[in-house]
């Protein structure tokens, strides 16, 4: 069970009515945050989510809108007593730019890990799920993030009796570990059917539409993008600042065919995204607008 939130839904400044645009997942005790900009702990507060199981934080780029928030959450974390380590994910240059922001916030309970990203495409894996990052197009280096929780296939029983796994093993072997008994070594392999269909979301904001995003948005359960602008007309400004227009998202939604698409990282100028939803959803038609604090819980499908 993945629980989601979009924390706010703003492009380049936050607004008395739309904070700036952040997501926050939780799993297993374990929340991600993708992109801190200025006031994305407030968004948290009012979500009522804890700051101290923050273990992961991502940064799409280092764009003011997307990481001014960081010295004053990284506070806020310290004040709630955290200890563990803090991961951080991010472009070249993560360790600086963390760096540089935390003259401002030098004293930390925790220690922070950065992991910077060079290539096209890197996968980091973690107790129980995956985080890709995958590189977008935008006017800095830019990297969309796609979270997926894969699940075990079935365990078998027949299988299982079949090639003699002692009973003591089943339980470990289900949860993908190995296990060693009187010399013999048992796989999960060996008691589980096929992998099944897991949770997966993906997440890009200030890019263009580029075929990278399509392929990390295939199949997806959600699929969170930007949209700039929603007039047809702002297409070239889109193409100037290497943004996306409402259309642009429409049309990689409907090459992905995620289960559902929700738009943010609105422009200030755009006051009401649902007035261009109904031309989105002619294109792709499980499109919402996406709105602060608009939250899901994606769940296993049903056998
Ligand atoms: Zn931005
Ligand atoms: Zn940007």
């Amino acid at each position: 069970m993945l629980d989601v939130c979009l924390l706010g839904t703003g492009g380049m400044m936050p607004l008395p009515y739309r904070k700036l645009t952040s997501l926050m997942t939780r799993f297993n005790g374990s929340s991600i945050l993708i992109d801190c900009g200025e006031g994305t702990q407030i968004a948290i507060k009012e979500k009522g989510w804890s700051f101290k199981p923050i273990d992961i934080i991502c940064f799409t780029h280092y764009h003011a809108d997307h990481i001014s928030g960081l010295p004053g959450l990284l506070l806020t974390m310290g004040n709630a007593e955290r200890k563990e380590p803090l991961i951080m994910i991010g472009p070249r240059g993560l360790e600086r730019v963390v760096n540089a922001l935390r003259i401002i916030a030098p004293e930390l309970p925790f220690p922070i890990e950065f992991m910077e990203i060079s290539g096209m495409e890197e996968t980091f894996s973690f107790n129980g799920f995956r985080i890709e990052a995958f590189h977008v197009n935008h006017n800095v280096p830019c990297y969309g993030y796609s979270i997926r929780i894969p699940r075990a296939g079935k365990f078998q029983l027949e299988r299982a009796m079949e090639q003699n796994v002692p009973r003591q093993a089943w339980n470990r072997l289900q949860k993908g570990e190995l296990v060693e008994i009187d010399g013999i070594l048992y796989t999960p392999e060996m008691v589980l059917g096929p992998e099944r269909k897991g949770i997966s979301l993906t997440y890009c904001t200030d890019t263009r539409p580029v075929p990278m995003i399509v392929k990390y948005a295939e199949n997806v359960d959600l699929f969170i993008c930007e949209g700039m602008y929603g007039e047809k007309e702002k297409e070239a400004k889109a193409v100037e600042y290497k943004h996306m227009t409402f259309r642009e998202a429409a049309l990689l939604a409907k090459k992905a065919q995620p289960k559902e698409l929700w738009l943010t990282h609105y422009s200030p100028s755009l006051v009401k995204a649902e007035e261009f939803m109904e031309g989105v959803r002619e294109i792709f038609p499980r499109a919402m607008a996406g709105k602060d604090l608009k939250s899901t819980v994606l769940t296993f499908q049903k056998e």
